[in-house]
């Protein structure tokens, strides 16, 4: 069925090379790895291979650095980037240790994806039981206790970091506590944590130091009335009204989450609509949702500053009307957090923003040094940084890893309705020069959508049009609406594996599920349909 050259052809055939013919050291084939010394070797890896030039470096480097404790894989920062490579590496027999100065998870489990998504639930479980009547169920108007809610938040942080920290024992990383910084010939030194001052040096160093969230002139973060991402998430009460600065999917999940909850939110957003970089009918939807709820959607528009009063302040807007709120949220993205990662005499990059440079399996300038996850310039998602650091291992590996397809990545934003895609919208198919064909389907018409009661939301499918017209190869999957973060997969799967509209339409969906829509917008694409 699929096309040989496809990217999923391509990663089956290279999944399929015997371990006993992959190159005897570990690393990039194209640099010289030093010979192995007869009589070095020890023993093979998780996978089978090989491990005598891992020791060997172990050796060489033992002796130029007596007190240096030495590893195959030194990762600096254990959010998912670095935590994944080293959960990976020592699953393929690498003895790997990961450096963290803060908490192992990084800014995901502590104040990402993780509580983010919790503290979305609670508004998801306010608003069932507040919209219970509708089902025949009385259950009176709910109130929130915020101080359970912010503990619930709070366990399953802790559950899911205990999680990663006792994969990491089981797999026997060392982990050390301190700030990592790089020194030349991969000598790396851990400073100001638990673990005192330590050395390292590895055959291989992995950078995965993350982000912090950016700022904006003239809105200091003080945490009570100016907050990020990282005080919000912990925020001691609800606020009455919030500004949110930002429409990107950070902002949008935030203003969702106390929209639904009761506070009065106002987004201001620079670019001409909220979630660029969706499809415009995509972010429309959730558009048109936030005014339905009443927030206040003010796109185009630029924050000049504002004035703090007593527990709460008033929000300037060039050539608007001021905004007086008790919170504002600053959502504008995130920065590399590199400023203090050593560097000196080593040949890694930074580019002017401050992302580390690497090309395209995560390699930087310096000789066995990669860098993965939000410190490089690509898409800023814990998933992505997973994929980087499977890359860099593999690379390590010898194995000859495939870049990551970063513009076909899965992306999710859970504000409500949620949204999903994979793959190109209309306007970046018509841009790259394809003839587009379209479909677009409502979950109106999807009967679980009646049954679960959120109509709100639509599929839309972008095909490559061929010369008669017919819709061929699927570009692009863009979903809004219920659960369409749980609903992207088969999409994904289409887009990256190059499937056809008539190929995937042949699949059966069962019934009666959301994911029926995808299934119907596709076969709808045919030319012939069912109920869309
Ligand atoms: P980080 O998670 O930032 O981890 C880097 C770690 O390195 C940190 O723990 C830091 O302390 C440590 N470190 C840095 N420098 C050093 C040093 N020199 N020495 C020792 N340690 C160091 N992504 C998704 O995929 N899905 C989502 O739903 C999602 N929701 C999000 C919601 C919010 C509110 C935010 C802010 C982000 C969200 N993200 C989401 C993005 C996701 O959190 C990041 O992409 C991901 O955490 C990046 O992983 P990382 O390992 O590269 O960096």
């Amino acid at each position: 069925m699929a096309n040989p050259q496809t990217r999923a052809a391509k990663i089956s055939r290279r999944v399929l090379i015997p371990a006993a013919t992959l190159p005897g050291s570990p690393g990039r084939p194209s640099q010289a790895s030093p010979a192995v010394p007869p009589g070095i070797a020890t023993g093979t890896t998780a996978v089978g291979r090989p491990v005598e030039s891992v020791t060997y470096g172990l050796l060489v480097s033992r002796e130029v650095v007596p007190t240096a404790e030495h590893f195959d894989v030194v990762v600096i920062g254990g959010g998912p980037g670095g935590y994944a490579a080293a959960l990976y590496g020592a699953s393929a027999g690498l003895n790997v240790a990961m450096i963290e100065k803060n908490k192992v998870g990084g800014t995901c489990l502590h104040v990402g994806c993780i509580p983010a998504k919790e503290l979305l639930e609670t508004a998801h479980v306010y608003r069932t039981v507040a919209e219970a009547k509708a089902f025949g169920i009385d259950a009176g108007q709910p109130e929130i206790d915020w101080s359970v809610a912010m503990g619930r938040k709070q366990k399953v942080v802790d559950s899911l970091t205990n999680g990663v920290r006792t994969l990491l024992k089981g797999r026997k990383v060392t982990v050390y506590d301190g700030h990592g910084r790089l020194h030349a010939g991969r000598r790396v030194t851990v400073a100001g944590g638990e673990s005192g001052d330590v050395e390292l040096t590895g055959d291989s160093v992995i950078i995965a130091a993350g982000s912090v969230p950016r700022t904006i002139p003239n809105f200091d973060v003080d945490g009570e009335i100016v907050m990020t991402s990282d005080e919000v998430l912990s925020i001691p009460r609800l606020p009455s009204t919030a500004v949110v600065i930002g429409g990107g999917a950070i902002g949008c999940e935030f203003a969702s989450m106390l929209a639904d909850m009761g506070t009065q939110v106002t987004v201001l957003e620079a670019l001409p609509k909220i979630l660029p970089g969706c499809d415009k009918d995509v972010a429309a939807v959730v558009e048109r949702s936030f005014k339905k709820r009443h927030v206040e959607v003010r796109t185009g528009v630029t924050v000049t500053g504002h004035d703090p009063g007593d527990g709460s302040t008033v929000v300037h807007v060039e050539g608007a009307d001021s905004i007086k709120t008790d919170v504002v949220v600053v959502s504008v993205g995130r920065a590399p957090n590199t400023d203090d990662l050593g560097l000196d005499g080593t040949a890694v990059q930074l580019d002017e923003r401050g992302f580390v440079q690497v090309d395209e399996l995560c390699r930087t300038g310096e000789d066995r040094v990669w860098a993965v996850g939000d410190c490089i310039a690509t898409p800023a998602l814990a998933h992505v940084g997973f994929a980087e650091a499977i890359v860099a291992i593999t690379d390590i590996l010898g194995e000859q890893p495939l870049p990551v397809d970063y513009p076909n990545v899965p992306w999710g934003i859970y504000c409500r309705p949620e949204v999903a895609f994979a793959g190109m919208s209309e306007e970046a198919a018509k841009q790259a020069g394809y003839d587009v064909v379209t479909s677009k389907h409502r979950y109106g018409g999807n009967s679980r959508a009646q049954i679960v009661g959120e109509t709100e939301g639509l599929v839309k499918i972008i095909a490559e049009g061929g010369p008669d017209g017919r819709a061929g190869r699927i570009l692009g999957v863009h979903m809004v609406g219920p659960w369409v973060t749980e609903q992207l997969g088969q999409g994904y799967l289409a887009v990256n594996w190059e499937a056809t509209v008539d190929e995937v339409a042949q699949f059966i969906q069962p019934h009666p599920t959301l994911s029926e829509l995808f299934g119907e917008s596709v076969l709808a694409m045919t030319g012939r349909s069912l109920h869309a």
